[in-house]
């Protein structure tokens, strides 16, 4: 006898709200539930919509009888509830995945360890200023399954994490980016960076030869692994340390794209991004205006006007002749190093928080090159005192941002800057990073 779908929904966030929002349109039999306390705002809807759910716990009875589970990225596979979910042999997918069931639009997708959020916010508006009928999603803002209940968007540009990648099979990107991968969350892959590649190169999967993959040439763990993976897409490199036959790349200050015997040039110190790292962020967003045939004033106009995006590289202010930025959101050290390559000295650092296993290694020469002294803004930081001790004057501890802010201040001489860039997850003191950056930015408006 046929009977309805029954998709059981796991985690009431933006995604698995969205997601059941979508489920109950297509007209399955919906069940979300959440371990955690659910957002008011998703609540209410949820209610207003008649879609069943429940929270604080997980009612085992009514997830296992589901024919298909859309975990929350925010969920480990080894939890219990999904172990069981899998002994059953019921398919655990993700948003992005049951979403893209449902659209015939295009999907530019942007992955990698550092360089996401930004990446896809600069396509984002690239797009939309090209008049493009175009949806933001992924990680950021409305969630994906959301628009595709609510919305008719032609494109979309998806921000998606490693721990999205491993819920999603069949979905297919038309255009794929793999920003870089340095090490990251390894604890969600059993500490091998191998898994943690293997997951970042799923954006490859299903691509057919009509389909771009576009990468960073330059990027150790990317370029060694390429070989592993069976890439169907055209594959377009960026990188600023060779010159390309197609792709993007820099020479004499300039960023350079070749692509279908078209050429773009424009100078780098017009980019509206500062530093390396954005360098390449521009690069692959310039080569997605190629691909979608954009004006060339377009795409350099877009490049020159983009707003960054909150907490990343942040200019805040300056107060007494000293420059405050924040980079709360560099959250590992390879983007930390990015912060510390691309800001002048003379620096003061504010850094620490939860560590994540990190090794500091490859910060010290900036460190000793350009910061003067470091001021600790985590529970415990004995790795940084470890790792800095020999290179920086001082090292001070602190426990909030109001006082890590007073401190660098009030030890700082007019034309130095102060950099907020913890390489750490911020869940020792603060929400999350965006609450660290806000806390940050407070303290020094408050000074
Ligand atoms: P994600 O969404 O992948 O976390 P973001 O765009 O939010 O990336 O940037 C996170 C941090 O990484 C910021 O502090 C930023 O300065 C740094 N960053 C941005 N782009 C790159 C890149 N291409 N490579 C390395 N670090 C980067």
């Amino acid at each position: 006898m046929n009977r309805t779908k029954r998709i059981v929904i796991l985690g009431a966030g933006e995604s698995g709200t969205g997601s059941a929002v979508l489920a109950q349109k297509m007209g399955f039999v919906v069940f979300l539930s959440d371990k955690g306390i659910i957002k008011e705002k998703y609540k209410k809807e949820l209610a207003e919509k008649n879609i069943e759910f429940e929270e604080g716990h997980h009612s085992l009875d009514k997830i296992l009888n589901a024919d298909e589970v859309i975990k929350s990225p925010g969920i480990a596979e080894k939890t219990d509830i999904i172990q069981k979910i899998i002994e059953r042999n019921i398919p655990v997918i993700n948003e992005l995945e049951f979403a893209a069931r449902f659209t015939k639009a295009k999907k530019i997708c942007i992955t990698g360890t550092n360089g996401k959020t930004t990446t896809t916010m600069l396509i984002f508006h690239m797009l939309k200023k090209a008049g493009l009928n175009v949806g933001l999603g992924g990680n950021v803002g409305v969630s994906f399954a959301r628009q595709v209940a609510h919305e008719n968007y032609d494109y979309y540009v998806l921000e998606v994490s490693s721990f999205q990648l491993d819920g999603m099979f069949e979905f297919k990107a038309e255009v794929a980016i793999l920003c870089n991968i340095t090490p990251d969350h390894l604890d969600r892959y059993e500490y091998d960076i191998n898994k943690y590649i293997d997951s970042k190169f799923r954006i490859a999967q299903n691509q057919t030869k009509d389909d771009f993959f576009i990468y960073c040439a330059d990027d150790a763990l990317t370029q060694s692994s390429l070989s592993k993976f069976d890439i169907n897409a055209k594959m377009i490199p960026f990188t600023i340390q060779q010159i390309v036959n197609e792709g993007a790349y820099k020479e004499n200050e300039q960023l350079n794209i070749k692509y279908n015997n078209q050429e773009f040039h424009m100078y780098i110190n017009e980019l509206a991004l500062v530093g390396q790292h954005n360098t390449y962020n521009s690069m692959a967003a310039g080569i997605v205006g190629h691909i979608y045939g954009l004006r060339k004033d377009l795409i350099r106009e877009s490049l020159q006007d983009f707003e960054n995006v909150e907490h990343r590289l942040e200019f805040v202010a300056k107060v007494g002749g000293i420059e405050f930025i924040n980079d709360s959101k560099a959250t590992n050290v390879n983007s930390a190093w990015y912060a510390l390559e691309c800001t002048d000295a003379p620096m003061i650092w504010i850094a620490g928080g939860q560590d994540k296993g990190n090794d500091y290694t490859i910060l010290k020469p900036l460190v000793r090159e350009k910061v003067k002294f470091i001021v600790c803004l985590g529970k415990d930081n004995r790795k940084i005192h470890e790792a800095f001790m020999n290179d920086v004057d001082m090292i001070v501890n602190t426990t909030s941002a109001k006082e890590a802010v007073q401190i660098a201040y009030r030890f700082a001489a007019k034309g130095d800057k102060v950099l907020l860039s913890p390489a750490c997850a911020s869940f020792d003191l603060f929400e999350n990073y965006e609450d660290r950056g806000r806390q940050f930015k407070k303290a020094v408006r408050d000074l």
